[in-house]
Formats: C-alpha cells, sequence, structure tokens
C-alpha cells in the first residue's frame, strides 16, 4: 500500500489547516502593496473544500432575526461574530452565501467586503494581527425561499420557519465559520409578530414585548456547531415537563396537534434515562423535540431541540417501536454529534453509526427487536452499501448538488455494523466502557476517527489500528469477529 495506514486513517489535517494557514499569511503580506483578492477559502475538509474559513476562532455568534409575518420573505438579520485571530489577516473569509448583505463592522468601523463563491470576503481597515479579538457585525437578510440546488438552511413549514443546516447550509441561514471543527457559544434574537412563537437552542434569556411583536433571546451554556443551530418561528405552544435530574424539558408543537402528540412528548424522560444508564449524563442545559409541520424526508439533531417531521407521529402506518427507535436516535445524536462533534464531515460515521447503534439496542431491549439480526442483515448489505457510499470513514463525496447525499447507509447502518464488530473484538464491558469516556472525555468539544480509535485502543490494551483500518478504509467488509459464518450478499452470488 503506497500510505501508511496511520496516514490514510488521519482524514485531516491539521497540515492542509496549516497549509492554508500559510497561505493566508502570503495573502496579508501581499496586501501591504496591492489589494488581496477576495477568493474562497476553507479548512481543508475532504468532502466540502471550501467550507469553514482559516485564521480565526469564533468564540460566540449573536444572531439577531425579525420575522416579517410572512415564510416567502427574508428575514431582516444582524449577526455578530466574536473570534480570536489564529494568524495575521487581511482579509476574513466568511461562509455566507444566501441573502443580501447590507453592511459590515469590524470593530465597530464599516469594512468593505465582496462574495467570493460561497464565502463573504470581509476587508478590514488595518489588517489584523494574530492572536487578537475581533468583533465582526453584519446587518443583511436571511432568506427563506430558495430558487436553486440549494438544500437545508431555513425549512418553510405550513405557517413558519424551522431551521435544518446540517452538513453546510448554516451558511444560507447566517454568516459564519460553517464547520463543526469551530464551536462557539450562541445567543440567538427573534422578534416575530403577535401569534407566532420563537423558539430557539438553549434556554430562555428574557422576552420583550412590543406593540404587535415579541422579542424571544435563547442562550445556549455549552457551545455548538453552525450545522446544529436551531430556530422555530410558528403557530406553536411550548410544553415544559421535567426530565431526570431535574433536566427541564421543552418540546415544540404545532398548537393544534399539542393533545394528540402527548403520548409522544411524555416518552422523553424515559428515553434520557435510558441513555444515560448506557453513556453517561445528559450533557446539555435541556432537551426537547420540535414537531414541525414540513416535508424535509429527515429528522435532525439540533443540539437541545431535534427536529421531527410531524408526520412521523401522526401516520398510523409507523409501528410504535420504530418512532420511539427514531426519537432515541436524535436523542443520542445529543451525544454523539453534538456534543462531541466531528473534526471533519468524514468523521461523520462517528455521529451516525453511535446514533443507529443505540436506536437499535433501545428497540432490542424495549421492543424484543434483536440487534444481532440487524446487524447480520447489514453485514449482507454492506459490501454493496461501501460500493455505493465508499467505507464508513472515507465517504464518498457529495453528489453535485445533493450535499445531503454524503447521509448514505454505509455511515448509518454500515457504521453501527462497525461497532458491533469492535463490541465482538473487544468485548462488551471494555465497548461499554470505551463508549462512556468516549463522551465524557470529549465533551462539549471535537474528535476524530483517529481519537475514538486511539481511545479504543487504550481501553482494549493493545493497538487496534490494523482492526479499525480494515472496517472503516476498506472497500471490502472484513469477516465478522464471531460470526464467520456471516456473508455478503454480493459475495454470495
Ligand atoms: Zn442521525
Amino acid at each position: 500500500m503506497p500510505f501508511t495506514p496511520r496516514l490514510l486513517r488521519r482524514p485531516v489535517t491539521r497540515h492542509t489547516k496549516a497549509a492554508l494557514l500559510a497561505s493566508a499569511v502570503s495573502v496579508c503580506l501581499i496586501a501591504a502593496s496591492a489589494p488581496a483578492p477576495a477568493v474562497p477559502l476553507g479548512v481543508g475538509d475532504r468532502l466540502f473544500p471550501h467550507l469553514g474559513n482559516p485564521g480565526y476562532d469564533v468564540k460566540s455568534y449573536d444572531l439577531d432575526f425579525t420575522y416579517p409575518g410572512s415564510n416567502r420573505k427574508p428575514l431582516e438579520a444582524v449577526t455578530t461574530i466574536d473570534a480570536l485571530t489564529t494568524a495575521p489577516l487581511a482579509l476574513i473569509n466568511l461562509d455566507f452565501a444566501h441573502g443580501k448583505v447590507r453592511s459590515v463592522e469590524v470593530d465597530g468601523r464599516p469594512a468593505d467586503f465582496a462574495s467570493a463563491g460561497e464565502d463573504l470576503v470581509v476587508r478590514p481597515e488595518q489588517p489584523l494581527p494574530e492572536g487578537v479579538p475581533v468583533r465582526i457585525t453584519l446587518r443583511h437578510t436571511s432568506d427563506p425561499v430558495y430558487t436553486g440546488d440549494e438544500e437545508g438552511g431555513w425549512v418553510r413549514t405550513s405557517d413558519g420557519l424551522a431551521m435544518a443546516n446540517q452538513a453546510d447550509a448554516a451558511h444560507l441561514v447566517f454568516p459564519c465559520n460553517d464547520h463543526p471543527s469551530d464551536k462557539a457559544m450562541f445567543t440567538i434574537r427573534v422578534t416575530a409578530p403577535d401569534g407566532y412563537t420563537a423558539v430557539a437552542n438553549g434556554v430562555p434569556a428574557g422576552t420583550d414585548r412590543a406593540p404587535g411583536t415579541t422579542t424571544w433571546t435563547y442562550r445556549t451554556e455549552h457551545p455548538m456547531a453552525t450545522e446544529l443551530a436551531q430556530v422555530s418561528i410558528d403557530r406553536s405552544t411550548v410544553v415544559r415537563r421535567t426530565g431526570p435530574d431535574g433536566l427541564p424539558l421543552r418540546d415544540v408543537v404545532p398548537t393544534k396537534d399539542r393533545d394528540r402528540l402527548e403520548r409522544w412528548l411524555k416518552k422523553t424522560p424515559a428515553q434520557i434515562e435510558w441513555m444515560e444508564s448506557k453513556v453517561g449524563g445528559y450533557p446539555f442545559e435541556t432537551y426537547g423535540v420540535l414537531i414541525a409541520d414540513a416535508q424535509t424526508g429527515f429528522e435532525l439533531e439540533t443540539q437541545t431541540l431535534s427536529l421531527f417531521e410531524r408526520e412521523l407521529f401522526v401516520r398510523p402506518e409507523y409501528p410504535e417501536w420504530y418512532v420511539d427507535s427514531i426519537m432515541v436516535h436524535e436523542l443520542a445524536h445529543q451525544w454523539f454529534g453534538d456534543s462531541v462533534s466531528p473534526r471533519t464531515w468524514s468523521d461523520l460515521w462517528l455521529n451516525e453509526g453511535h446514533a443507529t447503534w443505540y436506536e437499535a439496542l433501545y428497540s432490542e431491549e424495549t421492543a424484543g427487536r434483536p440487534l444481532q439480526a440487524r446487524m447480520k442483515a447489514a453485514y449482507g448489505a454492506s459490501d454493496r452499501w461501501r460500493a455505493v457510499g465508499g467505507p464508513p470513514a472515507a465517504p464518498k463525496p457529495p453528489k453535485a448538488g445533493q450535499k445531503i447525499s454524503i447521509f448514505r447507509a454505509n455511515v448509518y447502518d454500515g457504521a453501527a455494523l462497525f461497532l458491533y464488530a469492535l463490541r465482538q473484538e473487544i468485548g462488551r464491558s471494555a465497548f461499554e466502557r470505551l463508549e462512556r469516556t468516549w463522551v465524557g472525555m470529549h465533551r462539549d468539544g471535537v474528535a476524530s476517527t483517529a481519537d475514538f480509535e486511539e481511545l479504543a485502543s487504550l481501553i482494549a490494551g493493545r493497538d487496534l489500528g490494523d482492526f479499525f483500518h480494515a472496517w472503516l478504509y476498506e472497500e471490502r467488509t472484513p469477516p465478522m469477529p464471531g460470526h464467520p459464518e456471516w456473508k455478503s450478499e454480493a459475495a454470495r452470488r
């Protein structure tokens, strides 16, 4: 093999980031004589090369939206970004690709700006040195109407809006450093006409009433990736209850469905207790489900407030165990994907594999649906999934115009299958210790496939490098430990 497995297994790329920082530095040097060109930059994500930006670390976002009372008109918005420079910067690249920018200030001084690809490139009056705080204030619109092939961002409900930014759509809503490796604190403020209720990630931090409008403010108590931001503006009701250890829960549901949805909403406390029994304490300040009257075709683990399609809960053909398992899937993401964010989008399997794992385990323990049968079926399909989507930790890039097409079976049941193989390989007790330790040590952080391998090896007391490599980076699914008789469907033919 022409690469060392170790290099191949590290999808990114402090090196790539360093190279990009170096190019940002050279841009800065040129700026002394001639204006630097505005070009889109990225943090070197293999799947989304222009996502994120080098040269700074965002500490907090303050998002201020004014909803006009129609989900077909742009919202007026003010986004304030507090960041720390990590390199000298003549230009500050932000991700922002949808909406009109009215003005930009850097540290209170007007700044020029230009679009370049999906970046908004800001030129402060003076180049910024490395290691200084900077505040960027942008007045802009945030447009919920998409005419091109954009996916995600604002989701229009029957009479309002919700948000679905994963993987790369937060920058259709607000200017940001749109990569999960740069988490930050969020304050979200929404002004809406009477009759609407606005809810966002985190906990309430005040409500101001004015004639005809109300302004709601929410604040996160933990850092969050831009892809996990949630803002619901709708004719909705907030249903409150208390979860394990006094955890405040709040669900956001269409007011007309409040009573019929209660049979589902009341399940959350026991589901949280179950997850806590598996991996330890719930990682955030609150939780709840946002049930949106919209056709999304997916559910999404937005931090502290998971987004669900109303249809999942009201269509009679979905069995109860299935709906339960989807609720647990999004809940499990609060630990796996939200509290512990992927370092790059190639680490997506860490999110989806774990969420699928707990979804399946919950079905086994509460609905008598054996995990082993599901994993045997997954084993049969795994080679086919790898052919379509790539191995779990080296997924194929999204199709053009279908960026969420990285969410393929290879990173769901295909990655849960790897976790099953790992449990077979190192034993149930080591596996359970690994899971708890993982979410504990990377809480509120960012972690990669290599980090998971390192911890697994440490806990197993032996180098699992070859095992991880074969399962996560190879075209063919390796033999299942303990089940040599399991065969892939392709091989059987
Ligand atoms: Zn998921």
